[in-house]
């Protein structure tokens, strides 16, 4: 294993009454891109704030290779933080924003330009040294502000946000060129963002937030597709994953989970320890589950109420019980709305929650 570069060991904070960040634990390992994800308002940016050391906590403790950090003061902990606002110096152009952190570290001037030039090239700016801030594009500007840091050699770089005033292809443009920085430097970052698919598509491991809680810390491959409770279930996927609450039971001695009239056969494997008529969530995501010949044991009939292509892919909209599910299927899959067809979930992807509780059940 990997040294640990971040450990936050039962991280709170408090503003008042308000818990923004509850007893956060977890170990991010140095080279990872970690992800701070979660809705509005979960704890991201107060989570960052007290690693950079511009917010105290309440308790708890930061480690930055295995030594705790608290009383480090913010210039001196050796992390760089690029802000959600790029905020770059607009009256200085940008060779002078790029050696600003190392000026004020009294490097020598033989140094910095080095350090500088070598940054200028790493990010493709080396025809920019002499231009302002505002006479750039926004993903050079990006650029320069994730160069000021970067240039300061940050044991962390953390990102606040750092796409979210960019276009669509410029996000692309930019997710592309974050990976190319982590691959290339194996710089240890966090990131933090709101935005799912910017935390699938850059980061090894995800931290997924609510209400200051951290629901689940999980490689992104698992977060995804196996997740810990139904918010995560939830808030990762578009369509998110589907949700049937039911009974779980046995019909000729297989594992089932029947809601009012109609029954998800469900794998044994995640059923250990759950009594008849237990109430439960059964989760599955769009894209796991396929239609299947009627008759089916391992599948189940809903009726199809919506059938939506979107090019090659198709979103059909399915009633089971009292429950709307979505899939997504190939265009071109025989599904007529008022059909019934059936549906056969991937067993191994198909996740059983508590219904009290909405945490799943481990078989
Ligand atoms: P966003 O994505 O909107 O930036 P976030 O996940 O980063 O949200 P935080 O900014 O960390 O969330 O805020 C977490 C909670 O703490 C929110 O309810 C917020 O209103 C509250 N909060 C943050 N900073 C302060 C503060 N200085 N004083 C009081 N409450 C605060």
């Amino acid at each position: 294993m990997a040294n640990i570069k971040l450990e936050l060991v039962n991280l709170r904070k408090e503003f008042g009454e308000l818990i923004a960040v509850d007893d956060m634990s977890l170990a991010c390992e140095e080279g990872e891109t970690m992800a701070l994800l979660g809705p509005s308002g979960c704890g991201k940016s107060t989570t960052l704030n007290m690693i950079v050391g511009l917010e105290a906590p309440t308790s708890g403790d930061i480690l930055i290779d295995g030594q705790s950090v608290l009383a480090v003061p913010p210039g001196q902990r050796n992390v760089g933080l690029v802000f959600q606002d790029y905020a770059v110096f607009t009256h200085m152009n940008v060779r002078r924003n790029l050696e600003y952190g190392l000026r004020v570290r009294g490097m020598e001037r033989a140094d910095i330009d080095r350090e500088v030039a070598k940054v200028a090239s790493f990010l493709h700016l080396e025809h920019q040294l002499d231009y302002k801030p505002l006479e750039l594009g926004a993903s050079e500007l990006q650029r320069v502000a994730i160069g000021r840091t970067l240039v300061t050699n940050p044991e962390i770089l953390l990102l606040d946000e750092p796409l979210s005033n960019l276009e669509a292809e410029m996000r692309n443009q930019m997710r592309r060129e974050l990976r190319r920085i982590q691959a290339e430097t194996g710089q240890t970052i966090i990131y933090v963002t709101h935005d799912q698919i910017e935390a699938l598509s850059l980061a090894h491991r995800i931290a997924v937030m609510d209400f200051g809680q951290l629901k689940q810390y999980d490689t992104a491959h698992n977060v995804y597709h196996y997740p810990d409770n139904t918010f995560v279930g939830s808030f990762l996927g578009n369509p998110p994953m589907n949700f049937v609450r039911g009974q779980f039971g046995r019909d000729a001695g297989r594992p089932i989970v029947a809601q009012d009239g109609s029954r998800i056969p469900v794998p044994e494997a995640s059923t250990g320890g759950l009594s008849d008529g237990a109430e439960v969530i059964v989760g599955m995501r769009p894209e796991t589950m396929v239609l299947a010949e009627a008759g089916d044991p391992a599948g189940f009939t809903a009726s199809v109420i919506a059938v939506e292509p979107q090019g090659p892919e198709t979103v059909l909209t399915v009633r089971i019980g009292e429950s709307n599910l979505k899939l997504i299927v190939e265009t071109g899959t025989q599904a007529d709305e008022g059909s019934d067809i059936t549906i056969r979930p991937d067993a191994d992807l198909l996740a059983l929650f508590d219904s009290a509780s909405g945490v799943r059940l481990k078989g």
